[in-house]
């Protein structure tokens, strides 16, 4: 897959950082052996000095909010799925399927994230070295300053650079520990 250059800048020293490092998707992988979602962003690690990717941890708040519509989403699908229904509107019944499907698959992501949330002990980490010495701060929040000289950090976009990036499925224990690679 080939993407735009997306790079952080800070407008004093000049230094760049690539997003590249967010590409691709990562998981936790829970005891049971199912997946959650692992949420990524850029923060200044103090370990690495320079900005790394970090986990972003969802609230248990916001994953019961999200579970909560994504029930009235299934009861709203599962109107359609009546047999007598699907036999008279045979696309909407298909759809409506399909729609079940993937609110299942939401669903069943979004309890293996809150499990992995009561059974996580250590705070978010970099992803990069592991340290918890962190920011807290995604550096996607304005305003961001560059710690080391205190200019302004921005996003920037460049086309006239493409980069290749091979898809991969990153793999983490809960406490946010590197396992494996998965090709996807
Ligand atoms: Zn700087
Ligand atoms: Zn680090």
């Amino acid at each position: 897959m080939s993407m735009p250059h997306l790079y952080l800048k800070c407008a004093s020293c000049n230094e760049e950082w690539s997003l590249g490092s967010l590409v691709g998707r990562s998981s936790y992988q829970l005891p049971d052996g199912s997946l959650a979602q692992l949420h990524k962003t850029l923060s200044w690690c103090n370990s690495c000095g320079c900005y790394s990717p970090v986990e972003k941890m969802e609230s248990k708040e916001s994953l019961h909010t999200k579970l909560g519509s994504l029930f009235v989403d299934a009861s709203e699908a599962e109107k359609f799925i009546h047999p007598l229904i699907l036999f008279i509107f045979k696309i909407f019944g298909k759809k409506a399927c399909e729609r079940l499907r993937d609110i299942q698959r939401e669903v069943s992501e979004n309890q293996a994230s809150l499990k992995m949330l009561s059974s996580r002990k250590s705070p978010p980490k970099c992803l990069n070295c592991g340290s918890t010495d962190i920011s807290h701060k995604s550096a996607f929040e304005p305003p961001e300053y560059h710690p080391n000289c205190g200019g302004e950090v921005t996003r920037h976009e460049s086309n006239d650079l493409r980069i290749i990036y091979r898809l991969q499925h990153r793999i983490y224990d809960v406490e946010g520990h590197f396992l494996h690679l998965k090709e996807s």
